[in-house]
């Protein structure tokens, strides 16, 4: 839906407000330890937010909140919790996101109950949230591996870089979704990896996906990695169907869902700016999952409202040069795709996602759930499911044509 964009932009601090991203992926083990050293008295906060509970656990009160940068004095430590002090704030956060400061004074918190950000990380290029630790955030030791350097793609948030290969070893960092890392080494089920800002360790092989350069021609998505993006997400439902009270969130993502499976199929690595119903990236940090991911293109996954009975498909792209391309390779495969609903051609649309994106970019609105024939055939699986397949065959013919004039 259109005019949510406002809404959603709005929304953004909300999104960031809750806890840091702390979830373990998959079958990851609680972290480990923390290690810092207890000499180190004061701390920055590597968090966007940083909560501040009155005990040292996850289900305690929150009582305060620290932006990035804000400078914090340890009192005391208990497991992977700090007790700090900021300003008249006191209370215990997760020492994940609290690195050690080299110096800087400590700044208690504002009136809209947040510290200003004061000194800036000590490491400012550390991609991803939550990075601690500097001593061992150095590029890896020359060493001889089995194979050639890969570059891969991170496929999850928040996901944990060890200091060896296993559960067992220490958290040396996070990394999210797009994130590129090199591949040095693997073992098992793990891979030793590098990132272009210096942080190295281990990452479990099911978080990490390849683009496979140099494939044989003929397959134009093989190897390609494409960012979708399922418009909404978590409290922000997007349109709401006037007929059958469809989310709009819910669409999006069961239509992105199957469009990563096509994708797939051909050869593509997906990443997903959200992949779960309760996830509601800020439209800024879609713009820079995408941007993180060094990818090929950025498929917005949205559906439509509007007071009138317009029905139909429409194809959004912002730059002529980059986009439109894109969009009219897509819109070209949507129009004959069968799906049932008619496509109202590309046009010029001014939003963020697209307007911001590094990478050539669509937003769809596929379909109108203002519309109660759109929106009945939008919530079977069989129009999503052709939608997705020509979208897919839309981005396939796109990077053959690319292919042709280089
Ligand atoms: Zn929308």
């Amino acid at each position: 839906m259109i005019r949510l964009f406002l809404v959603a932009a709005a929304c953004c601090l909300a999104a960031v407000l809750g806890l840091p991203a702390d979830a373990a992926p998959g079958a990851e083990s609680p972290a480990s330890a923390n290690s810092a050293s207890a000499a180190v008295s004061r701390y920055t906060v590597t968090a966007d937010i940083l909560n501040v509970r009155g005990e040292p656990s996850l289900t305690a009160p929150v009582i305060g909140k620290l932006k990035q940068g804000a400078v914090v004095e340890k009192l005391e430590e208990s497991g992977e919790w700090f007790r700090v002090r900021a300003g008249e704030l006191t209370g215990w956060a997760h020492s994940d996101y609290l690195q050690p400061a080299d110096d800087g004074t400590v700044t208690g918190p504002d009136e809209d109950g947040l510290t200003d950000a004061a000194p800036p990380p000590s490491n400012p290029k550390a991609i991803g949230r939550g990075i601690r630790g500097t001593a061992s955030r150095k590029p890896v030791e020359t060493e001889t591996a089995d194979n050639a350097v890969r570059t891969g793609h991170v496929l999850g948030d928040a996901v944990r870089v060890r200091t060896g290969p296993g559960t067992d070893y220490e958290i040396e960092g996070h990394l999210n979704r797009g994130d590129r890392v090199s591949v040095i080494a693997s073992e098992g089920e793990w891979y030793r990896i590098e990132t272009e800002s210096g942080l190295a360790g281990w990452i479990a092989a099911a978080y990490i996906g390849f683009r496979t350069d140099g494939e044989p021609a003929g397959d134009a998505l093989r190897g390609r990695v494409i960012v979708v993006d399922p418009g909404h997400g978590g409290n922000d439902s997007g349109t709401i169907g006037t007929t059958y009270g469809t989310y709009e969130k819910t669409l999006n993502l069961s239509t992105a869902l199957l469009l990563k499976r096509e994708l797939e199929l051909r050869g593509a690595v997906v990443v997903m700016t959200r992949a779960a119903d309760e996830e509601k990236p800020s439209l800024q940090e879609r713009v820079e999952i995408a941007a993180r991911s060094g990818g090929d293109a950025f498929v917005s996954i949205h559906y439509n409202s509007a007071t009138t009975k317009a029905s139909g498909i429409l194809t959004f792209y912002y730059s002529a040069g980059k986009d439109k391309p894109l969009a009219a390779a897509i819109e070209h495969r949507l129009a004959e795709g069968g799906l049932g609903l008619a496509s109202n051609g590309i046009s010029f649309g001014n939003f963020h996602v697209i307007r911001e994106n590094s990478l050539p970019a669509v937003l769809l609105e596929l379909g109108f759930l203002t519309n109660e024939r759109d929106e009945e055939l939008a919530r079977t699986e069989g129009y999503q499911l052709a939608a997705a397949r020509a979208i897919a065959l839309g981005l396939e013919e796109y990077f053959a044509s690319q292919e042709e004039r280089t």
